[in-house]
């Protein structure tokens, strides 16, 4: 079966990877990269094997879980969990560390089912976890902070981090960011605890329900599309118009026409009107025209119609990049749109501007590389930042030669999910559509499930090899003690 389309990525620069699934088997690079890859420090840390490797990852999403989640995997000297190796048994070799993970949210969010939990609680509810409710995450080796980053010193490798008790510095060896952009609603929740975003989402849904006059959103990038789509799927009674000012839907993204063209014909398909072509330029305070009646709206757009209406949802994408409110010259670290600049290892490029580089690593949507931002490309990269974080460790305790994995170059792709349907495109399997696709890129909860067990979030972490050894050895001995005792009773 062909990869999901979360989970998809290009790999042109992976020839000796197998094409059933889309993350996984790293390409290595040539061996040693060379002394500017490796952190500063000591060489061999056998000498002192109770001092963990303190790893800060700044953003509990698809790219800071999968990077802490297989760096610990690694540190256990298991196979690590995006594996798709079968020769793959890890090394056997364990390494001592401490995972911290901020993030101002309490909890995992499936940021890619926004628009169906804006039309659904029962989803709402699936797709926020609190991270104290993650079993993955209940392992002595992972910690995490709620509280949001404020400033990091590349230099003295210390971070300060404010959390509703104060501000917190923590020292690390590591660190990878992974804080994504900032999205405004309804791109994302405003709310940073589960409670209150269950609420937001309720409130969203009764606007919903009670739209007899239907409900317009503003915007045709991928979030407005899909948002129109699932309300249309979950509340088939209420009309829903789609407003975009270009005249092709999804007009900022890299892709084919033909992809645009077929997401049009589908929103026709089940009835949802669109005006292409057409700005909205004000939007009327609410009127109550009958008492029992929910408050309309009157929408003017630029072409000078007017559209009533009992719900406007502001689908316009809004987001800011997030590294450079916190990182220390942001100038030097990030593009001129406020990506980190990374290398290939995901290291920050390291140019002589910034202290300690190549112990800086970046991840996901909060870096500069090709591509669409998707979630699959963030748990990919957090997956090959810490199995280069790895390497450097195994490097330093075992003396082993690090061999690096480098991202591959990718090409615009995108899966958009529309109610029943979804049209997809990535440069491999070209242009499809319908049932089936959504079946393959969504399955039944916008690709829930399939981030959720790939991360493998439901399941408790396993123990690091040796302390299974040795716990074998005392369910063992406690066996034989027994078997000794009722011995004796006998
Ligand atoms: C509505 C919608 C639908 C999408 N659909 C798809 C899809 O179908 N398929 C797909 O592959 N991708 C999809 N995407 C894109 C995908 O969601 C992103 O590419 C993905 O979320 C990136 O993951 P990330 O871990 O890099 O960042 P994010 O998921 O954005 O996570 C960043 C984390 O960092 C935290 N953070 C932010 N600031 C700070 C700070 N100062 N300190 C500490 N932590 C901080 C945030 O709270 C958050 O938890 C969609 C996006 C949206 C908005």
């Amino acid at each position: 079966m062909a990869a999901s389309s979360i989970l998809r990525t290009d790999r042109r620069r992976q020839p000796n990877t197998p094409n059933s699934r889309s993350v996984g088997v790293p390409r290595t690079s040539a061996g040693q990269l060379g002394a500017s890859y490796y952190s500063s420090g000591p060489l061999y840390r056998f000498e002192e094997p109770q001092t963990p490797f303190k790893v800060l990852i700044l953003g509990g999403s698809y790219a800071g879980l999968s990077a802490a989640l297989n760096l610990v995997d690694f540190c256990h000297g298991r196979k690590n969990r995006f594996s798709i190796d079968e020769a793959d048994n890890g090394t056997g070799k364990v390494i001592p560390v401490q995972v911290t993970i901020v993030d101002p949210r309490d909890g995992f969010y499936h940021l890619i089912g926004q628009p169906l939990a804006l039309s659904s609680q029962k989803f709402a509810e699936a797709f926020w976890t609190k991270y104290t409710d993650l079993a993955a995450l209940q392992t002595p080796e992972i910690r995490t902070v709620q509280g949001s980053i404020e400033t990091v010193d590349c230099a003295s490798k210390t971070a300060t981090i404010t959390t509703a008790k104060g501000a917190i510095h923590e020292s690390y060896d590591y660190l990878i960011t992974a804080t994504g952009l900032q999205r405004e609603y309804p791109s994302a929740p405003r709310s940073l605890k589960r409670e209150k975003y269950l609420a937001e989402t309720a409130e969203n849904l009764a606007n919903v329900r009670d739209a007899s006059k239907g409900v317009v959103v503003i915007g045709g990038g991928a979030v407005g599309i899909e948002i129109a789509a699932e309300i249309n799927m979950l509340h088939p009674q209420i009309p829903v118009t789609l407003v975009h000012s270009r005249t092709r839907l999804l007009s900022s993204e890299s892709l084919p026409d033909e992809f645009a063209a077929r997401a049009l014909e589908i929103l026709h398909e089940n009835k949802i009107s669109t005006i292409l072509g057409a700005r909205v330029i004000d939007i009327s305070e609410p009127q109550q025209i009958t008492p029992d009646e929910h408050p309309q709206y009157t929408l003017t757009l630029s072409t000078g119609q007017t559209l009533v209406t009992s719900h406007v949802i502001n689908a316009v994408s809004r987001f800011t990049p997030t590294a450079p409110s916190y990182l220390p010259n942001p100038e030097s670290i990030c593009d001129d749109q406020g990506y980190i600049r990374i290398e290939p290892t995901l290291q920050f490029v390291d140019d002589g501007s910034v202290p300690n580089a190549a112990d800086h690593y970046a991840a996901g949507d909060v870096a500069r590389w090709t591509g669409i931002k998707r979630a699959g490309a963030a748990m990919h990269q957090g997956h090959y930042a810490a199995r280069n974080i790895h390497q450097k460790m195994m490097s330093r305790v075992y003396g082993t030669p690090p061999e690096f994995v480098e991202l591959a170059e990718v090409e615009p792709g995108m899966g958009l999910a529309l109610g029943k349907s979804a049209v997809g495109y990535f440069p491999s399997m070209g242009l499809q559509s319908g049932e089936e696709t959504r079946e393959l890129f969504f399955q039944g909860d916008l690709g829930f499930m399939i981030c959720y067990k790939w991360m493998q979030l439901g399941t408790p972490m396993p123990k690091a090899v040796g302390v299974e050894k040795e716990a074998e050895k005392m369910i063992e001995k406690v066996v034989e003690t027994e078997v000794e005792v009722e011995k004796v009773q006998i």
